[in-house]
């Protein structure tokens, strides 16, 4: 433990931001890491618990007492070993993790959390600097081969692990840059995109191989999903081509909201949306980009994917930007004694929201109107939760001006016809179906076939999707090798 009385000494310290008028000009990242001072402040407010309940907050289970006093004793480089024994891109966490383990934390029963993410943040970005971050060589090769289905979180965790192990690993990704929704859904305000391509030239030395522009399976006819492949490859080719397959291909059917008038133009899912601006931010030329410049935008779905359609559409300069939640605003603060350790529901204002947007909860969308085919604003009504159902609010209807809208509804399942033609069974959600054992997880009901990530959990969050592929690693190993050496 850093210093005994560290956390009644010293403060919780927010991160900074840049300042909105200066943010939304660009998109870059605006958010200002702790200094190495500020982070050894903030290090020594951890108390070292003898439970620590924010290790088992955090899905990667991060031993975060450990390098919280790492860092409280000067010694970063030891740091980055701890973090990276059990998390593979902690510079993708540190930045847009939600960090349950702050929810977690025993400060956080009667006083603020330890920043543990700003911490993670800071030991990272320095261990980048410093060059502590290099390919890591498996002492031998095995001369098994692994193909992996999708190169979001899940599938890049599971690659780097197997690589290591020794396999030879090729990475399959339909789109034409690798990093699944790190790439093509977050946008880069709040994840640069030189984050993936550091990792991707480490873990292409340490042997992964990506074969990006190439889907495997199929595609549904007319299917919205983003999909710049130009070659394709067939589960059976796959099959016998490799020793063990893991599908990692995400979640990726959004929930559709078919209201009257959802055929008016103007009304895009946020997948179509945000992947564009991501390929315009790398230099890529697009024709008829869907932009928001001058328009009134409604946003619906009060999620983490809403706030990123917010954020890119007050980027664009669109007039106005509201966002809709079908649920009732949550309390501002959490009911702490009724949820600590655990996520609790609270209102949770983002950086995009602070830079403009109007909130509306209870709120539900009955039609889009529009003229001559073109949308010019959503009929809405107010809705009341009552005995777990909603009812809605007599005389409350109302039309609010759109001129866009984003569908920000999460999504429903993965793409079935890719798991249909594997042949792989499916759970009552729609994903691919394999369980968490500590033996046999992951594995699906097809010879040598896993599944891991948002594929097999449903949609869900990058730090589940990293322990996902980090543990996938493991069973393919051991089935592969009949034992494994690999952490879970
Ligand atoms: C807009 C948005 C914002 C988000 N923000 C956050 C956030 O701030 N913090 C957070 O923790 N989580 C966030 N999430 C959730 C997070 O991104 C996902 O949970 C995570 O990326 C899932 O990882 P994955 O590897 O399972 O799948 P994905 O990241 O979805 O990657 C799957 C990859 O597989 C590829 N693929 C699919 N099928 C095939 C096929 N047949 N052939 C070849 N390739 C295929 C896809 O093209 C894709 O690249 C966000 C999600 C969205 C949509
Ligand atoms: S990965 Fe997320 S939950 Fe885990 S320590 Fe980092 S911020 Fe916390």
């Amino acid at each position: 433990m850093g210093k005994v009385t560290g956390f009644m000494e010293f403060e919780r310290l927010e991160e900074g931001y840049e300042p909105v008028g200066a943010r939304v000009k660009n998109y870059k990242e605006f958010v200002i890491g702790l200094s190495v001072e500020q982070s050894t402040q903030q290090a020594a407010r951890c108390m070292d618990c003898g439970t620590p309940f924010c290790n088992n907050g955090c899905p990667v289970n991060n031993i975060i007492p450990d390098f919280n006093d790492l860092v409280y004793q000067g010694d970063w480089a030891n740091a980055i070993t701890i973090l990276h024994s059990t998390n593979n891109f902690p510079e993708f966490t540190g930045r847009i993790c939600p960090a349950p383990c702050e929810a977690a934390c025993t400060l956080n029963v009667n006083d603020d959390a330890v920043g543990i993410k700003s911490i993670e943040h800071a030991i990272i970005d320095r261990a980048w600097a410093e060059g502590w971050v290099q390919p890591q060589l498996p002492k031998y090769k095995t001369g098994k081969t692994v193909a992996i289905v999708g190169s979001g979180p899940a599938g890049l965790a599971a690659a780097q692990q197997l690589a290591r192990a020794g396999h030879s690993v090729t990475v399959f990704e339909k789109n034409d840059r690798v990093g699944g929704l790190l790439r093509y859904g977050i946008p880069d305000f709040k994840m640069e995109k030189s984050h993936i391509d550091r990792r991707v030239a480490q873990m292409e030395a340490e042997g992964v191989v990506f074969r990006t522009s190439v889907l495997v399976a199929c595609m549904p006819e007319g299917s919205k999903v983003t999909n710049w492949a130009k070659d394709s490859i067939s589960p059976d080719e796959l099959k016998s081509q490799f020793d063990a397959v893991l599908l990692s291909g995400g979640s990726e059917a959004s929930r559709d909201l078919p209201a009257p008038g959802r055929e008016l133009s103007g009304i895009h899912f946020a997948m179509e949306f945000l992947p564009q601006q991501n390929k315009v931010n790398a230099g890529d030329k697009l024709k008829g980009q869907i932009r928001a410049d001058g328009k009134h935008v409604v946003v619906i779905g009060g999620g983490d994917t809403g706030s990123d359609c917010v954020g890119t559409s007050n980027r664009h300069g669109a007039k106005s930007v509201t966002q809709f939640e079908l649920m009732p605003q949550p309390p501002e603060v959490e009911d702490r004694p009724l949820t600590w350790p655990y996520w609790p529901l609270k209102l949770r204002t983002s950086s995009s929201h602070e830079e403009g947007c109007e909130r509306e909860f209870a709120i539900s969308t009955k039609e889009f109107v529009g003229e001559k085919g073109k949308l010019t604003g959503v009929k809405t009504v107010r809705v009341e939760w009552q005995g777990g159902k909603m009812v809605e609010v007599p005389g409350s209807e109302q039309i609010i001006k759109a001129d866009l809208v984003f569908l920000a509804m999460g999504f429903v399942a993965p793409v079935a016809t890719v798991l249909d033609a594997f042949g792989v069974s499916k759970d009552a959600r729609g994903n691919a179906k394999a369980s968490t054992d500590f033996s046999g997880g992951y594995k699906t009901n097809v010879d040598k076939v896993f599944a891991a990530g948002d594929m097999r959990r449903g949609q869900s969050l990058v730090v589940w999707a990293i322990r996902e592929g980090r543990q996938a690693a493991r069973a393919v190993d051991e089935f592969l090798m009949g034992r494994s050496d690999l952490p879970r």
